[in-house]
């Protein structure tokens, strides 16, 4: 589309360095008989590469004009699906038993409440292939006592193998992001390295223990567990959320769950 004047409100920063387009497209290798979805095409930069390997392809858009040049091109290669990616359905849109293969060069202003949202369902997943904020990636996929590291890593690895893939910067967008960015592969775990017995203790002990970041654990995890069940787990009650790995905040919310059942 010619002269298509990009909306701040949707995040839209275009690609169009085709270096760079290749190496995303080399690090998804997408193949012909898998389900593609791609999160926010914008004018195809993506999409049409994409297509050249997958033959198909589900798009998800919000922005009229974007749904509108992808209807008016009526190729039958091209699902559109009108609407916001933060409420989508992924079981509505799998027509097969294939898991998906997600992709986007994705609205900043929505990746993380977008990748909290698509990992509640991750059996449908096969993995995800995002570019995100740099410093997004690095919370990702931080480690223990790194400063970067908390609720957004724990959340994510304890569902996903996360690989942070290579850096890009503004210029290779139009118009170019203020930021720097980085592309994240995101793989749902077939069988998770450790396992919380109660998700949702699990999910309200680490959101707990990240706002009071600063806190030693006794405090951070009051009325979750208390010192005792913190040296049962072999774990110093002297330490900082941030030092704990996901396996450490897995066994603690498995004793806060068992202690919630009593
Ligand atoms: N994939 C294109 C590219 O790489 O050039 C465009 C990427 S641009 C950063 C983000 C895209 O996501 C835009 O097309 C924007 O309209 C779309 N978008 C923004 N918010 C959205 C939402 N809530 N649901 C679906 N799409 C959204």
């Amino acid at each position: 589309m010619q002269n298509y004047q990009t909306k701040k409100r949707f995040g839209q920063h275009f690609l169009h360095d085709s270096a760079i387009i290749h190496h995303i497209i080399l690090s998804i290798a997408p193949k012909a008989n898998e389900q593609l979805l791609e999160i926010g095409p914008g004018l195809g930069a993506l999409t049409f590469p994409l297509l050249e390997k997958s033959k198909t392809l589900d798009v998800i858009e919000i922005d009229r004009d974007i749904i509108k040049f992808f209807n008016d091109k009526n190729d039958p290669r091209i699902s559109v699906h009108a609407m916001d990616a933060l409420k989508v359905d992924l079981s509505s849109l799998q027509n097969s038993t294939h898991p998906l293969r997600i992709v986007g060069n994705l609205p900043y202003n929505i990746s993380t409440p977008l990748i909290f949202h698509l990992l509640k369902t991750p059996e449908l997943i096969q993995d995800m292939h995002f570019m995100l904020q740099k410093e997004v990636v690095d919370r990702i996929t931080a480690s223990p006592s790194n400063k970067l590291y908390g609720r957004l890593s724990i959340m994510v690895q304890y569902t996903c193998k996360t690989e942070s893939l290579f850096h890009v910067s503004p210029e290779a967008f139009k118009p170019p992001p203020k930021v720097n960015s980085a592309v994240v592969r995101l793989t749902p775990w077939q069988t998770k390295p450790y396992i919380a017995n109660n998700f949702s203790t699990f999910a309200s002990m680490v959101n707990q223990a990240f706002q009071k970041r600063r806190k030693s654990l006794r405090n951070a995890l009051k009325g979750h567990v208390d010192i005792s069940d913190i040296e049962q787990a072999n774990i110093n009650p002297n330490l900082r959320p941030e030092n704990l790995s996901v396996a450490d905040f897995v066994t603690l919310s498995n004793i806060s769950s068992t202690k919630e059942k009593d």
